[in-house]
């Protein structure tokens, strides 16, 4: 078997036929959890800094855009982007800033995708109908931070938002014809394994259309680098995490895009665990293990999850 999960470079090259990058952006908006709204804290393992490359950059989207589409251009001969509104939260703003901001995509014919990250209690009707406008002539996704469908453990990591939140979000995008993509973390602090199969069970459910995996990693100048030093957390070791990913494929659609399967950091930021910066390494563990149970993605599933299709995807 060739493909033993539906990855995302596969479904760019299904849909575009080509190599696509995706550009990562600091649009300059903040966050509810950061700003005093609901927290001045922030989800306990929160440094920008430390996930996304243009963050806290104060240079305009232009330079951003155009800085990565001649870096990618010339050093691998990428010539469409993505344009991924990955910073903070992308929702979190009036309607005039953020048709402003999602606006200046449409000056590159190189950008043929809008991808808007946002926290699942920060859109309304409004907002996603803006958003719908794009799907006309781009692929659009808005990826939510869900992390974890258990309401206690979101708690745990100060997320102050609730699964409830995001089923009420991502069935307004879907009415709206949006592909949804769920940010989940694996290794919450508490999180048994049970949890997450819970977790694969419930999204398995759901007319979703993608979902990226991170590993729950400390990052410098967080509240988890204090629990972190006061040993107050545990992290998963790269076997753990490569079976449980595995277990969690065998129990999710064979359509579902899996937009990433494993986050890295930056090393600056970085304080653990460091198997995560050996991204390649951790895929090729992945690839072996599925390969050695014989199994892939939606192999636990009865034949009618298996094929359904989604309908929401979009091209240029
Ligand atoms: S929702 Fe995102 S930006 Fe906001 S505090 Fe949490 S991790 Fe940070």
């Amino acid at each position: 078997m060739k493909d033993r999960f539906y990855s995302f470079n596969n479904y760019l090259k299904k849909m575009f036929g080509e190599r696509i990058h995706r550009l990562s952006l600091d649009a300059g908006f903040s966050c509810p959890n950061l700003d005093a709204t609901l927290s001045s804290q922030g989800c306990i393992y929160c440094n920008n800094r430390g996930f996304s490359r243009f963050a806290y950059t104060n240079s305009a989207l232009e330079s951003q855009i155009e800085e990565s589409i001649e870096f990618y251009n010339q050093r691998y001969g990428v010539k469409k982007f993505i344009a991924y509104f990955q910073a903070f939260t992308n929702t979190y703003a009036s309607l005039e800033e953020l048709s402003k901001a999602y606006e200046v995509i449409k000056k590159y014919p190189e950008i043929v995708g809008l991808t808007i990250s946002t926290r699942p209690d920060c859109v309304d009707e409004e907002k996603i109908k803006l958003i719908s406008q794009y799907t006309k002539d781009y692929l659009v996704w808005i990826e939510y931070g869900l992390q974890t469908t258990h309401n206690h453990l979101l708690e745990n990591i100060n997320r102050n938002h609730t699964y409830e939140d995001f089923l009420k979000a991502f069935r307004l995008t879907r009415n709206y014809g949006i592909n949804v993509g769920v940010h989940l973390i694996l290794g919450l602090p508490s999180q048994n394994h049970n949890q997450i199969l819970e977790d694969a069970k419930e999204l398995a459910s759901l007319d979703i259309q993608g979902i990226k995996f991170h590993v729950f990693h400390v990052l410098k100048d967080t509240p988890l680098e204090k629990m972190y030093e006061q040993k107050r957390v545990n992290l998963l070791d790269k076997e753990e995490y490569v079976k449980i990913v595995c277990d969690f494929l065998e129990r999710i659609p064979r359509f579902f895009v899996i937009l990433r399967l494993v986050s890295d950091a930056s090393d600056k930021y970085l304080v653990a665990p460091s198997w995560i910066n050996r991204k390649q390494e951790v895929i090729e563990a992945i690839k072996k293990e599925l390969e050695k149970r014989e199994t892939f993605q939606g192999y636990r599933l009865t034949d009618s999850m298996k094929t359904h299709e989604s309908t929401g995807c979009k091209s240029k």
